[in-house]
């Protein structure tokens, strides 16, 4: 099946993400109390020991996810919009995720057109940081990770083309619901993040995916007018914008 979407109604600003992560965090750590006061009591056997350190680690590993899809950049107290290089940027991504890519056989190839944009540096590199992690993750057995980016007219497009499992009419409808996921360690937030730093820059994303070929992910967003000039055009002055 091939889809696309184009959805990002009712979405509130990107900067109300972080009022949401103490409640996020909270719950594991919450869990995580609850077991180690377990472990406090007297004559508990060493299988029970063992399960209740096994939900400890389990809870742990969950908040440290829910961290990393939704703070991995985050600063304290910035929240400024300034020109963003996307060569410069995803390049900085990319080294990130190599060594996830590496522990999953995944080979990244990369062809980054020069372009610019506006926007938090920081959650733009977040938002691209879950969607590049979503396409390695979605190649356990190894794949081709493929990163295009390109400047057309006055749009900068970016595409993450992976090799992976694909993803159903359902999955691709629920892209951007929050703890919508289908993996066992999943927080369902990655692509919520994603959604809403796009929608905040004013572009678009699109989905395209075919079960056990491959998902494209194609980023579109208004290009920063770095130069402008006056001309004279049919006996009238016009400003004419170069991107
Ligand atoms: P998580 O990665 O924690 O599951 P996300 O919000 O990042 O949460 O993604 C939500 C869901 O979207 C994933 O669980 C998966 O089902 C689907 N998904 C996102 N990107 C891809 C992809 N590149 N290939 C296949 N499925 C994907
Ligand atoms: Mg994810």
């Amino acid at each position: 099946i091939r889809s696309k979407i184009v959805k990002f109604e009712k979405m509130e600003v990107v900067s109300q993400l972080a009022a949401s992560i103490s409640h996020e965090v909270r719950n594991p750590l919450t869990v995580v109390k609850g077991f180690m006061e377990l472990l406090k009591s007297p004559n508990l056997s060493l299988d029970e020991k063992k399960r209740y350190i096994e939900h400890i680690e389990r809870e742990l590993h969950n908040a440290e996810s829910i961290i990393s899809d939704y703070l991995a950049f985050a600063k304290p107290a910035i929240e400024k919009v300034e020109p963003l290089l996307i060569e410069q940027e995803i390049r900085n991504v990319i080294d990130i995720m190599k060594p996830l890519a590496k522990m999953s056989s995944v080979t990244i190839t990369d062809n980054l057109g020069q372009g610019t944009v506006q926007g938090n540096k920081n959650y733009f590199r977040q938002c691209f940081l879950n969607l590049i992690k979503n396409a390695i993750e979605a190649m356990p057995n190894g794949g081709e990770l493929q990163i295009v980016s390109a400047l057309e007219k006055n749009k900068v497009t970016v595409k993450i083309v992976d090799t992976g499992v694909g993803m159903s009419k359902e999955q691709i409808n629920r892209f951007g619901e929050p703890y919508y996921t289908s993996k066992t360690k999943g927080t369902g937030l990655g692509s919520m993040v994603a959604v809403k730093t796009i929608q905040t820059m004013n572009g678009k994303l699109d989905i395209d995916s075919i079960l056990n070929v491959g998902t494209t992910i194609t980023i579109t967003l208004p290009a920063f007018i770095t130069e402008y000039k006056m001309v004279q055009k049919d006996s009238q002055l016009k400003l004419e914008t170069e991107f």
